[in-house]
């Protein structure tokens, strides 16, 4: 069914709405979160904290829809993605004003993320041909033997709040041309774009059913993590959430993959191109204003690179520009503000402790805060530690920690102790730096001489240590191996008897 999205969104503050069975539909729940435009600190939606019977009614209508989805020919299935892309480009500009309206993205950041929500789905395009299984002739003499992968039927995905378009088509568009049906919790911080694309997917002839859209914060996780027809659930967050989920949703015999929190690290060496660095360090470090699970959070100089470093980065970071995302135009500021109010608390008390603990505000984000929205500058903190807090914990703000070492063996020890594993950069003109960073840093996403080194759709996002847990990360074929099973089949075919053979169109040689 179709639905338009005034009826999904309803109107001045909006109500969200749950789909269900291809129907925009009221939420059960008696309690509702505020979602703000965190540049003006206004409640622009209130979205429902649903829970066990919200849940219900939408794996029903998922369980529902698989049986009859299941048996659509993959391609016709991938022909679904190629009509979805068609309506996400034609909606471009406004998916990307929702993100900035709910989120607070610049618009420059907010376009950049929908284009990867969209290379998700030209990745689900080509799925057929990634779905084929394999076969073998003559295992044992006339046995032969293949797989063919079938889906694995009513999957969940749960989503963070920092990309309200892209990290929700990192699960369904795969997870859906893999024949499966699909439930998708968006943050609470930002359902309205999932909302908006969510309709576009039915606009595009999703039949009933195939995605539906519920909202809510624990309760409602808890209520997918437990549900006895949910067979996998794909989660993205906090590594203290994606570490519940994990071990709840494998304990209730689902497959599990989590994609947790980070502290990405950024290594410079001395013979690297410093006006480069510059740029990358503060795009990694600031861009998204910090709350991207792949920022470069910590900077660590080796030998002498901080003396020609630092005084080009604090210079021209104290250039940059903080303010409103949500206005007409093109005429954006280099960074917008943060998700909440109380992320904001957050951000500026560990700053705050960064100092206590005797880091250098070199750059204080503290100063740009305005009487409205959430708003917290870049901030850089010198002469930082290994032990101390902003150099151990995620952040998820406009903070860039910056720890000083002697060699690349110190810069590379400070990895060794870290507890997440995302991404990890090194700049440097030294090939024999570059190699030795690759093959010795312990994460699992490597940048040389790139800042922000997310892998494309048809790569893995292949976090380690406690950024990642599952076994299946999330995109490219290890995706499609999540949203699958194998089923292998042996077959044998006896041969014709004696008395068949006597059968002119068995006899060898018969013409
Ligand atoms: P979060 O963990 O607070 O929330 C993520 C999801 O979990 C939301 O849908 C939320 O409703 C739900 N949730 C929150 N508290 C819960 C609880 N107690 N029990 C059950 N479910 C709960 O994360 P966030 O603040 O929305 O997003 C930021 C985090 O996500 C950062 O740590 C960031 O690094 C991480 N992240 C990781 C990746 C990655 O690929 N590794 C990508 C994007 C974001």
């Amino acid at each position: 069914m179709t639905v338009n999205q005034e009826s999904a969104l309803g109107s001045a503050v909006e109500t969200c709405k749950l789909l269900i069975g291809g129907k925009w539909q009221k939420s059960d729940a008696t309690e509702y979160g505020d979602v703000f435009n965190p540049s003006t600190g206004e409640v622009i939606a209130k979205v429902p904290m649903g829970g066990d019977s919200d849940v219900d009614r939408a794996v029903k209508a998922a369980h529902k829809a698989f049986l009859e989805w299941r048996e659509v020919p993959a391609v016709e299935r991938a022909r679904l993605m190629f009509r979805f892309k068609n309506l996400l480009e034609e909606n471009f500009e406004e998916i990307a004003r929702l993100v900035t309206r709910e989120h607070g993205k610049t618009i420059p950041e907010a376009r950049a993320s929908v284009q990867r929500a969209i290379e998700v789905v030209e990745f689900s395009c080509g799925i057929p041909s990634l779905l084929t299984g394999e076969s073998i002739e003559n295992i044992a003499r006339n046995v032969d033997c293949e797989t063919i992968r079938h889906p694995i039927g009513v999957c969940a995905g749960i989503a963070p709040f920092n990309f309200p378009a892209m990290v929700p088509l990192w699960m369904y568009p795969i997870a859906i041309t893999c024949g499966n049906t699909f439930v998708l919790k968006p943050s609470e911080k930002v359902p309205l774009t999932s909302i908006f694309i969510a309709d576009l997917l039915t606009r595009a002839g999703a039949p009933e059913g195939v995605l539906n859209v519920v909202h809510g914060g624990k309760d409602c996780v808890n209520a997918l993590l437990t549900h006895p027809q949910i067979k996998a659930i794909s989660f993205v967050g906090s590594t203290q959430i994606a570490k519940y989920v994990y071990e709840t949703g494998t304990k209730h015999g689902k497959r599990v993959q989590a994609a947790g929190g980070a502290k990405n690290h950024i290594i410079i060496m001395p013979d690297a191109d410093m006006d480069s660095t510059v740029k990358a360090l503060q795009a990694s470090a600031f861009g998204c204003a910090g709350e991207r699970c792949m920022a470069g959070s910590l900077a660590i100089p080796v030998g002498d690179a901080a003396d020609k470093l630092m005084p080009q980065l604090i210079e021209s970071t104290s250039k940059m520009t903080v303010g409103r995302t949500d206005i007409e135009g093109d005429k954006q500021p280099d960074m917008g503000p943060l998700i909440t109010g109380e992320h904001l608390k957050r951000v500026h008390g560990l700053v705050e402790t960064g100092v206590k603990e005797g880091a250098k505000a070199v750059v204080d984000g503290r100063e740009k805060a305005q009487k409205e929205g959430f708003f917290f500058g870049p901030t850089i903190l010198d002469q930082a530690k290994p032990d101390m807090t902003v150099v151990k914990e995620e952040i998820f703000g406009p903070v860039l920690s910056v720890v000083r070492t002697a060699s690349i063996e110190e810069a590379i020890r400070i990895g060794e102790d870290c507890p997440y594993g995302n991404g990890a950069v090194i700049y440097t003109n030294s090939g024999r730096a570059a190699r030795e960073f690759k093959h010795r840093f312990n994460a699992g996403m490597i940048g040389i001489n790139v800042g922000v080194p997310a892998p494309m759709a048809w790569f893995p996002f292949t976090g380690w240590n406690a950024s990642f847990f599952g076994d299946l990360h999330i995109q490219g074929k290890e995706g499609i191996q999540f949203y699958t099973q194998q089923k292998m089949t042996m077959t044998r075919w006896f041969e014709p008897s004696k008395e068949e053979f006597q059968d002119p169109i068995w006899k060898p040689g018969s013409n």
